[in-house]
């Protein structure tokens, strides 16, 4: 089987726009995707990238955040890119507390395990997108590229390789330039 690009792709501050802090998205009215990120999502998944949602949900281990929401709102990201004309291959949740797990990112679990369900995943040939500090350590642990979202970002890489972004479909636009050349 050929080994193909993965995009792990961070949800809160990424696809959609960040809760305020200590709070999670607990409705369909709080998940408020970003300008352009089911598109990028979309472009990223026609240009040859594997695409994998990693995202930190400690809200259900705390009992705030229901998971079978959770659930069915990821159910409705898949739709969403689908709609678009790409595809989200898997969406991999850590639900637990800071401390107690080996998926929450910056652990490399959530990585591992999707790995472990397609073997076409090579993290050599992998970029993380993220817009925390946590993502960028992942990145960095499991070899692959660094992606850092911020508004502050021209697309300029840093003298540690990581490469900041102002959004998703920046980030979308530099990867498929990289994969086309
Ligand atoms: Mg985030
Ligand atoms: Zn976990």
């Amino acid at each position: 089987m050929s080994q193909s690009p993965t995009a792990f792709v961070d949800r809160d501050g990424v696809i959609n726009r960040k809760r305020p802090e200590g709070e999670y998205v607990n409705s369909r009215d709080e998940f408020e995707p970003l300008p352009g990120s089911i598109e990028a999502l979309a472009a990223l998944s026609r240009a040859g990238y594997i695409i994998v949602v990693v995202t930190n949900q400690q809200g259900i281990a705390k009992g705030v955040t229901d998971r079978s929401f959770v659930d069915a709102l990821h159910i409705e990201l898949v739709d969403s890119v689908a709609a678009a004309g790409g595809t989200i291959d898997q969406v991999q949740v850590c639900p637990h507390l800071a401390g107690t797990c080996e998926c929450r990112k910056p652990a490399v679990g959530l990585f591992e395990q999707a790995r472990a369900r397609d073997p076409r995943i090579d993290f050599a040939r992998s970029a993380v997108i993220g817009d925390s500090q946590s993502d960028i350590e992942a990145a960095l642990r499991i070899g692959a590229r660094p992606v850092l979202v911020t508004a502050e970002a021209g697309s300029t890489l840093r003298t540690d390789g990581v490469t900041e972004v102002a959004d998703l479909a920046a980030a979308a636009a530099m990867l498929t330039e990289v994969a086309s050349v």
